[in-house]
């Protein structure tokens, strides 16, 4: 098993469970995937914690008290720990240990896994927990290898407090990481200069306290929350009207209402922000009509507001203080649309018309997205097949969980599943259920291997990218579209359905005795 984040952590739990001997191998010092490596300044998660978190024990749901409604990456790193002592899962995990190649081999049906620490292991299974969100990517731009300041990305940061205090700051990059970290860092900054490449959609968190009622409604309500979780994803306040059935006013009334209350439930304002121009153009247009308010420089305020895309087809970004961040005297912004960067010198940035000097450079620029960490592993199916030229032209699988001509390799959140589209503790939880059923169904038919139908993979993808079409989020130049990483086929890589309707198909799937899959 590769990875000891949310996923590979309960992945580990239920195969010891049953019964079932399992080696993980995890490239970080110790367990909590993205809560381990995103350190940086301000980083929280945008689901509610409550809902953020396992839901498979009770003792551990009991026991366990958030402080806040967004908690911060040190808590959820703390709960994750929590999670591993717990239930003593680190014995069974090799830590600093990168996994190199999974290769299959057909004469024994089994998996030979070596890690750049010399392990050469041979297992029946091969879980691929390695996550959706784990390889950073550094910004292409010429120079940046001549810059002596320190170089930081969001999602490989330092283990020791990075001061900021007394220095000019460079930020690259305005995603969820970027909007999070830049108003942090501007407190304490002698000046903090961002580079904006794309204006995003960023609504308040309105993070606070959790207080001991929120808590104790959560604790005598989860059974019933967790359910309807398991169906929607993120519990919110979903509306069953569209955007233009309401009036302007009713419009206006209900976007300030949830823009007052924070968080994702501004996107379901109404039910087809997701799927119609119109509708989105009138939730895109309050937010401008917000950006505007916050920010006292005019000029400022237009360059920050999104224009190139429907509200949310980017993953929208829950933030604090963000917009009101850019009327500070020692905050920058630079349109890297109207001058770009032309390079990066020992000491500073250079755009088309200026050069910025800058001592530190937080590179806020994002991940290869759902493939990356999978074709970074040297993985070879039959006939010596390598994923990543399976994966060429786009990802092919059945039901994002498995790959045809690769038996017994699962994938968890991987691409064609809701993935980074959902709340990922419950996505996480389905996927390993599944799997550990699966597990149990062929040692019960005493199977030895399982591997997907072709025409069950080819109808998969045709179906994945029907849903995708159906929505805005093909519009939008996002990593969900492969769009950030250059050379990368521009393929939706999630499933846009909804985790209620993924699960259902799961579970056909499973009553219909594996319908698409074939055992040996
Ligand atoms: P990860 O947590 O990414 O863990 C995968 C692990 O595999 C990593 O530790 C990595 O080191 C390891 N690994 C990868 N390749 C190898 C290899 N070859 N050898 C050894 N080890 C390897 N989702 C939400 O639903 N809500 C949120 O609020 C939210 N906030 C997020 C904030 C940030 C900053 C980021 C980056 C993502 C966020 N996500 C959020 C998405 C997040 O990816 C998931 O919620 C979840 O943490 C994924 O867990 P995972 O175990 O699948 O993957
Ligand atoms: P991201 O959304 O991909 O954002 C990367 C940013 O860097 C974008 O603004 C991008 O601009 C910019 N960029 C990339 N390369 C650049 C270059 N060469 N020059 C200039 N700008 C460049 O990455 P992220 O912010 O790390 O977030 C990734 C995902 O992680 C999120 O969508 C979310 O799912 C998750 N996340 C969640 C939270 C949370 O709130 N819980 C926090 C952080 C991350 P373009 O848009 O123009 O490409």
């Amino acid at each position: 098993m590769v990875g000891a984040g949310f996923a590979g952590l309960y992945m580990l739990y239920k195969l010891r469970q049953m019964g079932i001997t399992t080696r993980g191998f995890e490239l970080a010092s110790d367990v909590g995937g993205v809560w381990f490596w995103n350190r940086y300044p301000g980083a929280t998660c945008d689901v509610e914690s409550q809902q953020y978190s396992y839901s498979f024990s009770d003792e551990l749901e009991n026991e366990w008290r958030w402080s806040k409604k967004y908690a911060p990456q040190p808590e959820i790193l703390a709960y994750l720990k929590h999670v591993a002592d717990k239930f003593d899962l680190r014995r069974d995990i090799s830590f600093e240990t990168r996994v190199e190649s999974a290769v299959f081999d057909e004469k024994t049906g089994l998996w030979e896994v070596k890690t750049d620490r010399g392990d050469h292991v041979v297992a029946p299974f091969c879980v691929m927990a390695s996550g959706c969100l784990s390889v950073t990517q550094l910004p292409q731009i010429p120079g940046i290898e001549n810059y002596k300041g320190d170089v930081m990305h969001t999602g490989s940061w330092p283990h020791h407090d990075v001061d900021f205090s007394g220095r000019r700051v460079g930020v690259i990059g305005t995603g969820s990481s970027g909007v999070q970290a830049i108003p942090i860092i501007a407190k304490t900054a002698k000046h903090l200069t961002v580079f904006q490449r794309t204006p995003n959609f960023v609504v308040p968190a309105r993070n606070g306290v959790l207080d001991d009622e929120a808590d104790r409604r959560w604790k005598d309500n989860r059974k019933e929350l967790r359910a309807r979780a398991r169906v929607v994803g993120t519990l919110c306040e979903f509306s069953t009207k569209g955007a233009l059935d309401a009036t302007p006013e009713e419009r206006e009334n209900e976007y300030s209402r949830r823009w007052a209350g924070g968080g994702v439930n501004f996107v379901h304002s109404f039910n087809n922000i997701y799927t119609n121009q119109a509708a989105n153009d009138t939730a895109a247009e309050f937010v401008r009509g917000r950006i505007r308010e916050a920010v006292k420089d005019p000029a400022v305020a237009e360059r920050l507001c999104p224009k190139d895309h429907p509200l949310g087809t980017k993953r929208i970004c829950i933030g604090s203080d963000y917009y009101e961040t850019y009327n500070r005297e020692n905050v920058t912004l630079v349109d890297l649309r109207s001058t770009p960067i032309k390079e990066i010198t020992k000491d500073a940035v250079v755009t088309s018309d200026a050069t910025y000097p800058i001592d530190m450079l937080v590179c806020a620029t994002g991940y290869d997205a759902l493939t990356g960490a999978l074709e970074a592993i040297d993985i070879r199916g039959r006939n010596g097949l390598a994923l990543k030229d399976k994966w060429k032209a786009g990802p092919r699988n059945y039901l994002g969980l498995m790959t045809v001509d690769f038996p017994n390799m699962f994938i968890v959140a991987g691409p064609g599943s809701p993935s980074a589209l959902a709340n990922m503790a419950v996505g996480i939880e389905q996927h390993i259920e599944w799997i550990a059923d699966c597990i149990v169904h062929m040692q019960e038919r005493n199977a030895s291997l399982i591997e997907p139908t072709k025409p069950a993979e080819d109808q998969w993808v045709v179906h994945v990218n029907e849903e995708a079409n159906k929505t805005l989020f093909p519009k939008a130049n996002s990593w969900y579209v492969g769009a950030n990483i250059p050379g990368k086929p521009r393929v939706f890589l999630c499933y846009t359905g909804g985790i209620g309707r993924y699960r259902v198909k799961c579970e056909e799937v499973v009553a219909g005795g594996y319908t698409g899959f074939d055992f040996q």
